[in-house]
């Protein structure tokens, strides 16, 4: 044992954000307190550059340890201190399980980090489970385009390293008052060679998956016309325009605001469905409570899935329901 760490163990890595730490970390330290749970062993999230109070948020995650960075201040913005600093943590104290959140940050980090450490990645898995008679990591993710979901494991080398979307997992119920030790490194990462200025704001820096109300918009939408009724619809519903992939693809819509396996998983109350055919690969991203689905074909696989299915042109639909106050 180092430190009170003992080997193995379930890490969670704690990326940060403009606004502190990333919810997906919070997602993903729920599922470590059950994969931990079954292997008895401990949940550690790895915080690099933070601070004691936001130690004490990953606690009330569920975090048992906390393997807090110190790192120079001017390496904290670039990617290669983090791979540094996680690479050095995991060959010191050699953990069994490591997950990463499937942000941009992310999912640049994890396959840098797995090929230094010689170890296998599964991104973008789906689910997480410990196999009973091995207690290997059992990773599943879907695979060729969606059509079949595939279970990985990784049994010769460790970490067995897991990318998880943001949004796949439910956010665990808070625990209070939970004992939580802070363990300090100090690292020179030495690998930084670029100074961080500014950041500059995207041009769209709409978060679709914080948003309650999705009015989303696929190939049938029609024009710019119904476009732009859909947006004020949106509006009105307190809600945000998303779409398919295909509007993304034809630079209609950014990348931002895309939903699916390739874009964004999405958990909003209502998603209002506008000429969206239900492919598996749109709908991988979409957890809504309620689905209302608007397209002319009733066989459309999207009413497979609507809790409310219109048959109606979107643009007649989205003119009818602004007509009402
Ligand atoms: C590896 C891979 C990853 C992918 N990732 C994603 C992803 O992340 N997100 C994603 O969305 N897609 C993704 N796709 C693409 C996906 O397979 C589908 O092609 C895409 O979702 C279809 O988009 P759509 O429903 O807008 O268009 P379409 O499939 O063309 O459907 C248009 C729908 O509009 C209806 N319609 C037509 N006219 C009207 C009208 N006037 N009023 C009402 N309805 C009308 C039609 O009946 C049809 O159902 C991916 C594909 C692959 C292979």
């Amino acid at each position: 044992m180092l430190n009170g760490l003992e080997p193995g163990g379930v890490w969670v890595y704690a990326e940060q954000g403009t606004d502190g730490i990333r919810p997906v970390v919070c997602e993903l330290l729920g599922q470590a307190v059950r994969l931990a749970g079954e292997l008895e062993q401990t949940v550690t999230a790895v915080l690099v550059g933070g601070t004691e109070e936001q130690a004490a948020s990953l606690a009330t995650c569920g975090a048992d340890r906390i393997l807090l960075a110190e790192v120079p201040d001017e390496a904290l913005p670039d990617e290669r201190t983090h791979t540094e600093v996680l690479e050095r943590l995991a060959e010191k104290y050699q953990p069994a399980i490591l997950l990463l959140g499937a942000t941009a940050f992310g999912r640049s980090l994890a396959p840098r980090l797995a090929a230094r450490l010689g170890t296998g990645l599964t991104a973008d898995c789906t689910g997480l489970e410990i196999d009973p008679e091995t207690g290997l990591l059992r990773q599943t993710r879907p695979a060729f385009g969606g059509n079949l979901m595939a279970t990985i494991v990784c049994p010769e080398r460790t970490p067995q390293m897991a990318t998880v979307r943001p949004k796949v997992f439910p956010m665990p119920v808070p625990s209070l008052n939970r004992e939580v030790r802070v363990i300090r490194e100090r690292i020179d990462a030495t690998e930084h060679c670029f100074e961080f200025l500014e950041r500059l704001p995207s041009a769209d820096e709409t978060d679709i998956g914080a948003a309650d109300v999705l009015v989303s918009i696929g190939q049938g939408i029609g024009g710019a016309e119904n476009i732009a009724l859909a947006e004020k619809l949106a509006r009105r519903l307190g809600g945000t325009l998303s779409s398919s992939r295909p509007l993304v693809d034809s630079g209609v819509m950014p990348y931002v605001r895309q939903v699916g396996q390739t874009g964004k998983t999405v958990a909003p109350k209502l998603y209002l469905a506008l000429g969206i055919s239900g492919a598996i690969q749109h709908m991988a991203g979409v957890a809504a409570k309620t689905i209302v689905a608007v397209n002319t074909d009733p066989d459309a696989p999207i009413f497979g899935y609507a809790h409310y299915a219109i048959r109606c042109d979107c643009g007649s639909f989205l003119r009818a329901l602004l007509e009402k106050d």
